[in-house]
Order: C-alpha cells, then sequence, then structure tokens
C-alpha cells in the first residue's frame, strides 16, 4: 500500500525564532521532511526571523548544520538539502521593537493564492508584541494563521490575557495553539479504531472498563531548562496540556464529524466534567540524587524548591459513560524509561468457566505514543501445546505494520503533520482557546492549594517509577500500575 502525499497549497511560512533550538531541531527538520515527500509546492517559502544579524546565506548554512545533525541518515540526498535550503529565507527583526518588519513585509505574498502562516516559535511574552506588529504593520492579511507554542499561560488569568491578546489581532479561526502530542500518528489512529469500527464503541464506557492509565515518563532530568521548570512543574508542564489532551480523546463522545469544532467541542465537555480530585488522590515527587547525576534541588538550584518533577492522580469524571471509572494519569521526570503511553484496562470477564489455575485474565488495549508509537489489544489465548487449558495473555498489534507496508515505518513527525494542518487550515488537532481555558481552570485550585498548604513534593529515586506512595495509590483501590518499558 502507497501512502498518499496531497500537496499543500502555496505558502509563505514565517518562522519567528527560527534560529531557536525548536525551529533547529524540529520545525525546519520537519518541514525538510516534507519537502523530500514532494508535499511542499514549488514556490513555498520559509523565512526565518530573529534578532541575530544573519544573511540568507548564514540562516541556510546553519539550518543545514542542524539538518546535519538532527537528521542523520535519513536516506536524502545533497540535491535535496540544496533543494530545501533554496526555500529559505532570512529577515532580522526585533519582535519588541520595529526594526525589520518593513523588510518582513515587502517579503510576505499578499495574493490570495499564498497561505500565510506566521509560527511563533519564542517565548511566550513576544506572542503579544508579534500578534500586535504583524497586524499594525498590515502584513497579516484576513487569511492568515498564527501558530503559538506552549506554555500557553502559566495559570487561568494568564492564558485569558493571552487569548485576549491574541484574539485583538487575530480571529479564533486564525490561532492554532500547538500541543505536538495531538499530531502523533497513534493519537490519530486510536481515534480511527474508536470510531472507524464497531467493535470498541459499545465497550467505551463504564460497564466494560476498569479504568484507564495514562503515563508519560521521561529518563531525562531538568537540564538546562532549570530555571524555567521551577516555575512550572509537572502539573503545568504536561498535566494541564499533554495529558489532559489525551484524556480528552480517550474520554470523549463521539463527535458528530470529524471537523475542528466538532471534536474540540467533545473534548471541552471532558474537561467540564472532570472532578476536582481530592488531596489523597495526588501524589508529587521531586528525584533525588544518584551516582550519574543532581538531584532536583541541585539542577534548579534551588533548595528550598516545592515544585514538583512527578505527578500522579486519581481523577473521576462526572458523566453517565464514566462514572465509577478511574483515570490514573502519571508522568515524570528520571524515571526508570522513557515511555508514554495510555491503557484501557478492561474488566474481568463476570464469571469465568475455566478452573481457579487459569488465572485472571483481562484486555489492555495499549496505545503507545513513543517509543515505538503502536497501537496493541491484550487478548487471552490458549496456550499452545497439550498441557490443558492453559490460558495466556498474547498482545494482538493493531499498526499493521505488514499490511500497510514500508511507509506505516516511516510516519511523519507530530510536528511535520500539525504544520502540514496549518496551511491546509485544519484545526482539529490544535487546542481551541476555551478548552485551554477550561484545563486552568480546573488546574488552578490543585495548585493553589499546594501552595496555601506549603506541600512539600516526595522525594524518589531515579531510575524508578516515582515516589512509593505512587503505587499505595493504586494499590488502596486493588490495581497496580502497569510497568514503564522502554
Ligand atoms: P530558544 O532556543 O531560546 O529560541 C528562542 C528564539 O527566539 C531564538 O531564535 C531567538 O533568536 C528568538 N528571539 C528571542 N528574542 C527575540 C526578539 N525580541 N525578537 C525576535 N526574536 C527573538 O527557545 P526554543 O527552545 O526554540 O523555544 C521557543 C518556544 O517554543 C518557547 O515558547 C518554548 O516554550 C516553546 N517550546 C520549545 C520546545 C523545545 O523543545 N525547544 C518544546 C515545546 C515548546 P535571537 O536571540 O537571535 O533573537
Amino acid at each position: 500500500m502507497v501512502s498518499r502525499v496531497i500537496p499543500v497549497e502555496n505558502f509563505d511560512l514565517v518562522i519567528f525564532g527560527g534560529t531557536g533550538d525548536l525551529a533547529r531541531r524540529k520545525i525546519l527538520p520537519g518541514l525538510f521532511r516534507r519537502f523530500c515527500s514532494g508535499q511542499m509546492p514549488a514556490e513555498a517559502r520559509i523565512v526565518g526571523a530573529a534578532r541575530s544579524d544573519l544573511t540568507d546565506a548564514e540562516f541556510r548554512k546553519d539550518i543545514k548544520a542542524a539538518l546535519e545533525e538532527f537528521l542523520p541518515n535519513k536516506g536524502h540526498t545533497a540535491k535535496d538539502v540544496r533543494g530545501f535550503l533554496d526555500r529559505l529565507h532570512y529577515v532580522k527583526i526585533d519582535a519588541t521593537g520595529t526594526q525589520g518588519w518593513s523588510v518582513l513585509k515587502k517579503l510576505v505574498r499578499k495574493d490570495k493564492d499564498t497561505i500565510q502562516a506566521f509560527y511563533f516559535s519564542v517565548a511566550p511574552t513576544l506572542f503579544g508584541p508579534l500578534a500586535e506588529r504583524l497586524h499594525t504593520n498590515k502584513i497579516a492579511g484576513p487569511n492568515a494563521r498564527i501558530v503559538v507554542e506552549k506554555p500557553f499561560g502559566r495559570d487561568l488569568e494568564s492564558a485569558k490575557a493571552l487569548n485576549a491578546t491574541l484574539r485583538d489581532h487575530f480571529e479564533e479561526s486564525q490561532i492554532y495553539r500547538i500541543d505536538h502530542y495531538l499530531g502523533k500518528e497513534t493519537v490519530q489512529n486510536l481515534m480511527a479504531v474508536r470510531f472507524g469500527n464497531m467493535l470498541f464503541e459499545p465497550l467505551w464506557n463504564a460497564q466494560y472498563v476498569d479504568h484507564v492509565q495514562i503515563t508519560v515518563a521521561e529518563t531525562v532530568g531538568v537540564g538546562g531548562r532549570g530555571a524555567y521548570y521551577d516555575k512550572s512543574g509537572a502539573m503545568r508542564d504536561m498535566v494541564q496540556n499533554h495529558l489532559m489532551q489525551l484524556l480528552c480523546l480517550i474520554a470523549m463522545e463521539p463527535p458528530a464529524h470529524f471537523d475542528p469544532d466538532s471534536v474540540r467541542d467533545e473534548k471541552l465537555k471532558v474537561i467540564r466534567a472532570l472532578d476536582p480530585p481530592e488531596r489523597e488522590d495526588i501524589v508529587r515527587g521531586q528525584y533525588k540524587s544518584d551516582v550519574q547525576g543532581d538531584s532536583y534541588l541541585e539542577e534548579v538550584e534551588n533548595r528550598s524548591s516545592t515544585t514538583e518533577s512527578f505527578v500522579a492522580m486519581k481523577l473521576a469524571i462526572s458523566n453517565w459513560r464514566w462514572a465509577g471509572v478511574p483515570f490514573y494519569l502519571r508522568t515524570g521526570k528520571r524515571l526508570k524509561a522513557r515511555a508514554s503511553e495510555i491503557s484501557i484496562v478492561f474488566k474481568e470477564t463476570p464469571h469465568s468457566i475455566f478452573d481457579k489455575d487459569s488465572g485472571r485474565h483481562r484486555n489492555i488495549l495499549s496505545i503507545r505514543l513513543q517509543p515505538n508509537e503502536g497501537i496493541t489489544l491484550g487478548v487471552t489465548i490458549k496456550e499452545p501445546g497439550p498441557g490443558g487449558m492453559r490460558l495466556v495473555d498474547v498482545p494482538l498489534d493493531m499498526t499493521f505494520a505488514d499490511a500497510l507496508g514500508p511507509e506505516a515505518d516511516d510516519v511523519p513527525d507530530a510536528y511535520e503533520r500539525l504544520i502540514m494542518d496549518v496551511i491546509r487550515g485544519n484545526q482539529t488537532l490544535f487546542m481551541r482557546g476555551d478548552e485551554v481555558e477550561a484545563a486552568w481552570a480546573w488546574t488552578d485550585p490543585i495548585i493553589k492549594d499546594w501552595t496555601s498548604r506549603g506541600d512539600k513534593p516526595k522525594a524518589y529515586d531515579v531510575e524508578t517509577t516515582g515516589p512509593e506512595d505512587a503505587a499505595v495509590l493504586m494499590h488502596r483501590a486493588g490495581r497496580r500500575w502497569l510497568d514503564i518499558k522502554a
């Protein structure tokens, strides 16, 4: 089976922060891969914009080095690289000043056949100044799109203020708030599996699902991001956005159509139906030091920090579908493996016809986001051989790499897919302003409670699954976390 690459419309994409880490590591390599696949129209242009004093040639040289660093040996040719670099331009610009804006205005095309997209790959404090200058300098036309990166605010108040600033200059239909977890192939496959088959949806409720686990585990610590991370923590950095978005996709009702507002309306209803968690249903942690590295407190250079590098929580959704089904969320740094996985754990059969020795079995649908994206369904079968009726659980691979051919292995990275969606004007996989605000409205009281009580995170050993209390959170209900495996 050959995957179809449908070229997008002609575009000018301006990347503010074109010299930064995200642009060099993800955005430009992603665009290069789309170029190599033939998805980029012949006249499409990419403009890097930042304060550094660079010529087009110097910018191209830097991006060539970035491609070598972040896409080594990926089967492209020197001609591919040259062809892509020819599309690149650079404008020296200051988001908070006047320099560079007239040059950018001349460069960006305004004909009706060229899509204008402006990627704000800069610190969030610059989102407002950029939106304002694009508007006052009359660079952005009525069909222009802006892409904003996380973090989208640090609480409800700041998210509302940011939404208001962006909406002063752009319509909601022009604003693309990126959550790269939604761009992952498997996340979209989850929706295909759930809504494209008769098999799963009838079971997708409190009658058949025992509980849901969502784990996003990292092996790295805060590294060079210590100062930023210490003001944020796992709750703001991961739960409020990525884990919340994954939970919404699992828990939402089937939308009427797979279109942006139908999907986002359903996600919003889930966030609004989330109960505030009880204190005892939340575990916070901070990693200790080991021979290989410093503790959290040492890395952030703040001995009295009470910011969490780990959080686990049990959540309840107050609606008919999910009444009584706990959703367990867990995310942390310096854990035993890097793995992001959602598991739908179904109930046991109501009665076992097999003898006691056959053990307890239950189906688990696992959606793995990284590494090795894929979906597996654990099914119970008879152990082969003449040993009697012994049961074993085996994974049924639902990624079907064999059936789909080699293209199934070469899935686009989340960023490349999402940027192409921006050009296509498809907001389905981007967060709407009210969704982000609802997520903060749910998160804020939890963080405020920690702050007002002076709550201290539990220290945990690195290369483990986090603090012991997280395991206790599960044991209390007679459950256990699935292992974190790379
Ligand atoms: P970064 O490496 O610090 O890059 C920042 C970029 O902004 C640079 O190109 C910088 O270039 C430019 N810049 C700074 N001040 C400017 C100004 N006044 N006018 C114009 N350009 C200016 O940051 P990053 O890691 O790429 O992150 C960019 C954004 O993405 C941030 O909002 C971050 O939170 C978000 N994000 C990043 C990652 C990641 O993996 N890196 C992941 C998720 C989200 P000059 O100094 O030359 O101006």
